[in-house]
């Protein structure tokens, strides 16, 4: 019910019961709980349709806090966003070289200060970091980057707040994120995070998808050339070796850029005709999209978008992908393709992270857009918060 005034709202309980198959007295009975916990609001009445014209409702966006924390590779960013994904407070913290147990400590104290700023109820916490990762219980079971290896987060964050804790991979979190908060919304989506690292968040039928064992979209360590470079993960010519950001400042080296400099400072110098550097920059997007044309090959998935540092680099990165996708697909299939740069930008992990949260806690917004009958979802969460 509360999906459905998510998705529909202003909405009647009449139409409600309609789009869920429920009876008009289990959602009387769902609303009034919605209603008392603060959820959702009476909003006027919508069009009669012969009778007496009926109530609506819309849900209460700031009816509930969630903090939304994305561990990244030089920063770790933390928000308390709304029900709508709006951020009302940010924290932003350097990791400086911080891993382990220092690493924990950080993600501690941000969570301590976003809770400090909360002035309404806090559904949970909800964290992207890379790495594999176990959702169902919130370990992180391998990051590289913070040295973590088999660390219980979402149990260590939970024991210090109190509070309901989601842990999910950065890219999965961000796939989340653009199908939850998305513009344009559609059932099946790829988000590929491109950074230091290169990972993929799979969205199939509205479901993300996470593989046996949580490493669905670990696209970054595909054998792209059986001699390449060595890669950190000790083998030879994976996709990180070539279209990372390590990778395209790894082959700057020699030329003007600082390798430390940002990307942006890559994309000013590609801009400015640079041969060089647009050499490097479209060999990188090239090798992205000859991965991006295989993913869509196996799955005919037709919305890709990218985000992470790399997509600085802009236009003639992103044309780069793009012809190089086409190229390496059935015709027909990068035809449709539409492959662009997110516009959620560096917040998309966050807000993907407090989706999580928000799908498992009040059982919203994870099932198909346009579900044949009904959608599954947790009312449970919804009455415990209602209690
Ligand atoms: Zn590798």
């Amino acid at each position: 019910v509360l999906g459905t005034i998510y998705d529909h709202g202003p909405i009647s309980r009449a139409e409600i019961a309609r789009r869920t198959e429920l009876t008009r007295t289990t959602v009387s009975g769902v609303v009034a709980d919605l209603l008392a916990s603060g959820l959702t609001r009476e909003v006027g009445r919508g069009p009669s349709t012969g009778g007496k014209a009926p109530i609506l409702l819309e849900l209460v966006a700031d009816g509930r806090y969630l903090i939304g924390l994305d561990l990244g590779d030089k920063t770790f960013n933390g928000a308390l966003v709304n029900l709508r994904g709006e951020a009302v407070h940010t924290v932003a913290r350097d990791v400086d070289n911080r891993d382990g147990e220092a690493a924990l400590t950080l993600v501690l104290e941000i969570v301590d200060q976003l809770l400090a700023e909360a002035d309404r109820p806090v559904l949970g916490i909800g964290i992207g970091t890379a790495g594999l990762i176990d959702t169902n219980v919130g370990m992180v079971i391998e990051a590289v980057n913070l040295d973590w290896r088999d660390v219980p987060l979402g149990t260590l964050v939970h024991r210090r707040s109190g509070l309901p804790v989601y842990v999910a991979n950065d890219s999965k979190a961000a796939a989340l994120a653009a199908f939850v908060f998305g513009e344009a919304r559609t059932d099946n989506l790829v988000v590929i995070k491109v950074g230091k690292g290169i990972g993929a968040g799979i969205v199939i039928g509205g479901r993300l998808f996470q593989g046996d064992g949580f490493g669905a979209g670990e696209i970054g360590h595909m054998t792209m050339e059986s001699e390449g470079a060595l890669c950190r993960c000790g083998r030879l010519g994976c996709l990180e070796t070539l279209a990372s950001s390590r990778a395209i400042l790894a082959r700057l080296a020699g030329s003007a850029i600082d390798p430390e400099a940002p990307l942006r400072e890559v994309a000013r110098a590609a801009a400015s005709g640079d041969a060089q550097v647009l050499t490097v920059v479209r060999q990188a997007g090239a090798a992205l999209g000859r991965a991006i044309g295989w993913l869509i090959s196996v799955l005919d998935i037709e919305r890709v978008v990218l985000i992470g540092q790399v997509t600085e680099l802009g236009e003639p990165w992103l044309v780069a992908v793009q012809h190089a996708a086409r190229a390496s697909a059935l015709p027909v299939l990068g035809r449709s393709a539409v492959i662009e740069i997110g516009e959620q930008g560096d917040a998309g992990v966050m807000l993907g992270a407090s989706a999580l949260l928000m799908t498992r806690e009040l059982g919203i917004n994870l099932a198909p857009l346009h579900p044949v009958s009904g959608r599954p979802g947790s009312l449970a969460a919804a009455e415990e918060l209602a209690g």
